[in-house]
């Protein structure tokens, strides 16, 4: 490896144009509220507090918005405890930063009423739609909150153990503990960066791998009992809303399934149909790597990343196992027509 890209792989994503309109308008306003996605994760909260614990130390004023309750296996984070649900105390020039999301739709219906030019949009997924006036994506991050590292280092807050516990958490959630392919030696070398600025590593890692409900796990081996595999490398599952009732678990304990379907052998797609209470399903894709369910995703109107990507399916659940298996054969079709050109 030459000493640049050393260097490239040690640093932080590189000062782009963007993150220095973003760094602007976070010294410029004065009261920010922090917007995650639905169904929350450890990189959109993660991201959402670091950064507003930085724009609290310059004295900013920050309301965390969240139209969902924080998921229990995220209540260690600092701040998660001033989530609110509801717009009070957001002046008129409040602007909104929402975090970890490719389009606004992402949000929930709660925030699609924000205009265009009171958003920063901080990003990593693909095809992010660039919605804000100010917009930081860099898909090449494991996480959005290594971008969140870099704003606040550019503001020049100090990088405390509670915004490293933060940081941490959104490089663990979305590389799962550092084993997926975009966990790169830069992803490391931040994660090693926040460990010794003092981020509570054991604690994330406890909370976000190994503390899970019986009924949750009761669940996982039902849903694996079960799978189907078929003879072109789909392996899937559902799981219903009378499953859940079963077990007393929730979709918040779902977390683990499509990923222990991914390994299973010759499995080059996973797939995980999730039935919601409206009776659709929300579904959760995996590939091994030679697939893009971000494709496929995208093709049923969801999104994500290249090796894991989410979308929402009509039921019944026959006609939402038959579109989704379509529409991963399509994507599979035209990836071996490209590989062969
Ligand atoms: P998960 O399967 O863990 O829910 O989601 C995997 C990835 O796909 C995440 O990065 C998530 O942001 C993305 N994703 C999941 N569902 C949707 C969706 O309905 N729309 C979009 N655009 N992305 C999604
Ligand atoms: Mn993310």
């Amino acid at each position: 490896m030459s000493r640049e890209s050393v260097m490239a792989s040690n640093g932080q994503p590189p000062p782009s144009r963007e993150a220095a309109a973003v760094v602007g308008c976070l010294r410029s306003h004065s009261t920010f509220v922090m917007c995650a996605h639905e169904k929350p994760d450890g990189d959109v909260l993660g991201s959402g507090y670091a950064l507003g614990l930085a724009l609290k130390a310059l004295g900013k004023r920050v309301i965390y918005f969240l139209d969902d309750e924080v998921p229990k296996n995220l209540r260690f984070m600092p701040e998660w405890h001033l989530s609110q649900r509801t717009f009070d105390g957001v002046p008129d020039d409040a602007i909104f930063v929402f975090f970890d999301m490719s389009d606004q739709s992402r949000a929930g219906s709660a925030l699609q009423w924000v205009p265009g030019e009171r958003i920063v949009d901080i990003d990593h997924h693909l095809g992010n739609k660039r919605f804000g006036h100010w917009n930081y994506v860099a898909e090449s991050e494991a996480a959005t909150g290594s971008l969140v590292l870099h704003l606040i280092t550019a503001l020049g807050v100090e990088i405390t153990p509670d915004i490293s516990t933060c940081l941490l958490a959104t490089l663990v959630s979305d590389t799962g503990c550092f084993q997926y392919s975009n966990a790169s030696p830069h992803t490391m070398r931040l994660g090693a960066a926040l460990v010794e600025a003092g981020a509570n590593k054991d604690l994330i890692i406890e909370q976000l791998y190994y503390t899970r409900s019986l009924g949750g796990q009761k669940v996982l081996g039902r849903a694996l009992e079960t799978a189907e595999l078929t003879g072109d490398g789909i392996c899937y599952s559902v799981v219903t809303q009378g499953l859940l009732e079963e077990f007393g678990a929730t979709h918040e304990d779902l977390e683990d399934v499509v990923g222990a379907l991914r390994v299973v052998e010759q499995c080059e797609v996973a797939a995980l149909f999730k039935e919601t209470p409206a009776g659709d399903f929300r579904l959760s894709m995996r590939s091994r790597g030679r697939f893009n369910v971000m494709q496929i995703a995208r093709a049923l109107g969801g999104g994500g990343h290249f090796r894991a990507a989410g979308a929402t399916v009509r039921g019944p659940i026959q006609s939402a196992i038959a579109t989704v298996l379509k529409a991963v054969r399509d994507e599979m079709a035209r990836e071996t027509r490209a590989r062969k050109a």
